[in-house]
């Protein structure tokens, strides 16, 4: 089997922010020592809860947030640290869309104005800017075009407006997407359009995808892998099909009973329903998940699991589990 050819990459990847409660201030980390890597043409699911950090890590692979160690490569090149002009080719090559659309589009300009200005910025000299703008507009599905073009945004209803915002993406013609929580405030019936829209940009464009949510059912339906973050850190990274029935991680075990897909009971974990921002302190030394994992241990609270391989493309970082590897021989 030939290996996709890798697209991005990020080699202990920590961002960091100050906190401030009450008259003291504290440094935390959002994201703290993550590597990773996504493929060309591949869909990369990152899920965790609200506070996981997902959200900073996609916004730290779009080079929108700060990382102070660590690198991050796209086609093989250090991007670690762009000045600005360096950074707008490389936010032309990594596009991000968010989840609040409504906000970014201009409600005064049509349509056919808001997206005419980036596919113009983009287009060859031999490109025609309203050839190019009804290709698109069909590709994701936006038609009749013709009355799409001339709406205002408040005459969009979510899910077109969420195809505006690929469209708009889509004009620089990147390699990689990263769609943060892109279909959590559509209605259930649209969400599944945008994401089989996400899954047929792949397939028709080669378009690598980051697909951020706290909705580990649409992860599983959309992503090739999924990379499992808490407390700022991956506690697990499987493939997409194997995570229902081989994950193992206790804080996945715990994402997945609750979005009630069956799996063989596992207890079911204690403690506050999200991370506390203790865990993403800098003086913090033990599992991030240690607070509310049901099996911790006391090497839980002062030592920090590394991410290691428990099976084929499955990554856990655990102490009960690579014991437990380490047991089996692996
Ligand atoms: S390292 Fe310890 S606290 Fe963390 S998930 Fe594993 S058993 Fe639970």
């Amino acid at each position: 089997m030939v290996e996709a050819e890798e697209l991005l990459r990020g080699d202990n990847l920590v961002v960091q922010f100050r906190q401030t409660q009450g008259f003291r201030r504290h440094l935390i980390y959002p994201v703290n020592q993550i590597s990773l890597a996504v493929a060309s043409n591949e869909i990369v699911g990152i899920v965790g809860e609200s506070g996981s950090g997902k959200t900073t890590l996609g916004r730290a692979l779009a080079g929108m947030t700060s990382i102070v160690q660590g690198s991050l490569w796209l086609k093989g090149r250090n991007v670690s640290r762009l000045n600005r002009k360096e950074l707008r080719k490389y936010w032309e090559q990594v596009q991000m869309i968010f989840q609040d659309v409504y906000n970014s589009l201009n409600p005064i300009y049509t349509v056919e104005q808001q997206l005419s200005v980036p596919i113009q910025r983009h287009a060859s000299p031999t490109q025609s800017v309203q050839r190019e703008l009804e290709n698109l507009l069909q590709l994701t599905g936006l038609t009749p075009t013709a009355a799409v073009r001339a709406r205002l945004p408040h005459e969009l209803s979510g899910g077109q407006r969420q195809r505006v915002a690929i469209v708009r993406a889509l004009a620089a013609q990147p390699d990689l997407l990263i769609a943060d929580e892109p279909v959590s405030m559509l209605d259930v019936s649209l969400r599944a359009e945008i994401l089989q829209l996400l899954g047929h940009l792949r397939d028709n464009l080669g378009l690598a995808i980051v697909y951020i949510t706290h909705d580990l059912p649409s992860a599983v339906y959309i992503a090739d892998r999924i990379l499992v973050m808490y407390g700022g850190c991956l506690v697990e990274t499987i493939r997409a099909d194997a995570l229902i029935q081989e994950s193992r991680h206790p804080y996945t075990e715990r994402l997945l009973a609750a979005a009630r897909f069956e799996k063989p009971a596992s207890p079911p974990g204690s403690g506050s329903e999200s991370a506390t921002s203790s865990v993403l302190l800098a003086s913090y030394k033990g599992c991030p998940y240690a607070p509310r994992c049901p099996i911790a241990s006391q090497i839980c609270s002062t030592t920090r699991p590394s991410l290691v391989q428990i099976g084929h493309n499955h990554l856990a970082a655990c102490h009960a589990l690579s014991a437990s590897s380490e047991a089996q021989g692996r």
